[in-house]
């Protein structure tokens, strides 16, 4: 399609990502002509959403629950234990990580619509499968999930994005590629469409509505140093370079209430050695995230967080801030031979920044930048406070922590006494910003004032009040999803009111 001939859409919706898909499905569903824009040239469109290991979190009471979304066969069904994740577990888990500021409304949303948003997403020809490599273990024979994720988008996030865009190819979505959107249109205080830079042309789509799900500030360094603070502009992006804070700085532009936590992030220990935005190859595979299986040192040979103090769902997303802070922006994650079996799929890529050594001394003179007598020191006091009287449990909080260190281990505790010793080096990699706007519970843009911003609808990262400080994995996509396809039905019934009074 070229720039030319697009002038009008009932619902216009910025960006092309998970949260934007979706609010274009529901926008056609509710009887609306669309039109997606989207800033990237089509070979990476998709943002932060294409990056993803696809990972969806969901509420579920029991196994019939769960195949309303993942096709399962029953001898999967009768050789694993799913366990349980309610309403209420998710929602608990939103108040414990975000420390009870998540927006109580919005939060139960997303919670209460989670499964069957998803399983709307299936009925659209979007498939799920199970994450048995990452969520599960066998325990007895039988596999076991835990931290109440199961489950991903079939192809990681890449796979994800290739089918909304072949589903919106076959429904007659349209998509324009290399189409920045730079600003609302707007008359008497309500948004009418979108200026955008199309392939060096500006271009002026009229529209009942817009929806605004073009991701937050992560890959924009000036905002990051401006929102997050010093040296947040020295993180790694590990997605994707497009999401600059457009959609954000429009909407408060028209006067939408800035909200959630501005100076927060989702930030995650990522190969020190990782390009500055992420690559569609790898994906998410530069982080590393078995940390709590070993410790982590910094420069001075110190460990600075609790390893074990959750899943590591609960709490990867908070340590890429606690690595930006230590000096030189580094870390070492160090583990011995026993727990190599349980390294995730990121440990065995081939662009990654990882050392061995037989003996702990010969490991020490590999860690580069990291004060080699110190760290020594540090394994000894570690080795000697791990409580090897409870047993290691790796699908479980097993309790199996230090006794008497500063900062203790709490869970997964086991003696580095094993070669080979392994070691990866990690910085801190940013996800995506947790600052946005407001909106109502049917996704409109609120103003300043406390009122819907007449014809305006905003999802995905770009919304703020979800989360504060940390994150429980798997949700950004599945938030993303809910409230995309609520802004995009609330958009079209918008358009479509806006159409009825015209012609009156
Ligand atoms: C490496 C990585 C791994 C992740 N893993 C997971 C996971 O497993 N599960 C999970 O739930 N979440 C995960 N996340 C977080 C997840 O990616 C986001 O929460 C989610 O994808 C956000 O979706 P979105 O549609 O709001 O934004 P995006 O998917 O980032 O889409 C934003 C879109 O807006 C476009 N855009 C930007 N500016 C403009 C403009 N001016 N005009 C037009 N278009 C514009 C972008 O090009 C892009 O298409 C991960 C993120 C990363 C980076």
């Amino acid at each position: 399609m070229r720039s030319k001939d697009v002038r009008e859409a009932n619902v216009v919706v910025v960006g092309a990502g998970n949260a934007a898909m979706c609010a274009a499905f529901a926008a056609r569903d509710a009887g609306a002509s669309v039109l997606v824009l989207e800033r990237a040239p089509e070979a990476e469109c998709g943002g932060n959403s294409a990056f993803t290991g696809g990972a969806t979190r969901f509420a579920f009471s029991n196994v019939d629950e769960v195949r309303e979304v993942l096709d399962l066969t029953e001898e999967e069904i009768a050789n694993t234990d799913f366990g349980t994740y309610t309403e209420e577990d998710f929602l608990e888990d939103m108040g414990r990580v975000t420390q009870y500021r998540c927006d109580p409304d919005l939060t139960e949303l997303f919670v209460r619509n989670s499964r069957q948003t998803l399983a709307w997403m299936k009925s659209k020809g979007v498939r799920f499968e199970a994450m048995w490599a990452r969520q599960s273990q066998k325990v007895d024979g039988r596999v076991k999930f835990y931290a109440g994720l199961i489950c991903a988008t079939w192809g990681a996030g890449q796979g994800l994005i290739d089918s909304l865009h072949k589903l919106a190819r076959q429904n007659g979505i349209p998509v324009l590629y290399e189409a920045a959107a730079t600003g609302l249109i707007r008359e008497n205080g309500a948004v009418r469409g979108v200026v955008a830079e199309a392939r060096g042309r500006t271009l002026e789509v009229r529209a009942g509505a817009v929806v605004l799900a073009c991701g937050g500030f992560e890959s924009n360094a000036e905002m990051r140093a401006r929102y997050l603070g010093p040296s947040w502009d020295l993180a790694k992006v590990r997605g994707t370079r497009f999401n600059m804070g457009d959609g954000i700085r429009m909407a408060l532009a028209a006067g939408a209430m800035p909200f959630g936590h501005w100076s927060g992030a989702h930030a995650v220990g990522w190969d020190l050695n990782a390009p500055r935005f992420g690559e569609r190859e790898i994906g998410d595979l530069f982080q590393k995230h078995s940390y709590p299986f070993g410790i982590m040192v910094n420069a001075n040979g110190e460990r600075f967080v609790d390893e074990g103090a959750d899943f590591r769902n609960y709490t990867y997303a908070k340590y890429g801030l606690e690595i930006l802070q230590q000096p030189g922006m580094f870390a070492w994650q160090i583990f011995d031979a026993k727990v190599n079996h349980l390294l995730r799929d990121e440990y065995r890529i081939r662009k990654i920044t990882k050392v061995e050594a037989p003996t702990l001394e010969a490991l020490m003179a590999k860690l580069e930048g990291v004060n080699a007598e110190r760290c020594l020191r540090t394994i000894a006091e570690y080795n000697l406070a791990v409580r090897q009287d409870i047993p290691f449990n790796a699908v479980i909080l097993d309790g199996r922590g230090t006794t008497g260190l500063a900062i203790p281990k709490s869970n997964w505790a086991n003696v580095l006494d094993t070669p080979p010793f392994q070691a990866y080096a990690i910085t801190c990699g940013i996800t995506f910003t947790f600052g946005g706007v407001r909106i109502s519970t049917r996704a409109a843009v609120q103003s300043v004032a406390g009122r819907d911003v007449p014809g305006l609808y905003a999802a995905g990262e770009m919304v703020g009040g979800l989360f504060y400080f940390n994150y429980p994995s798997g949700t950004g996509l599945v938030s993303g999803a809910v409230f995309g396809r609520i802004a995009g039905t609330e958009a079209a019934r918008h358009a479509r009111a806006k159409a009825a009074m015209a012609v009156k």
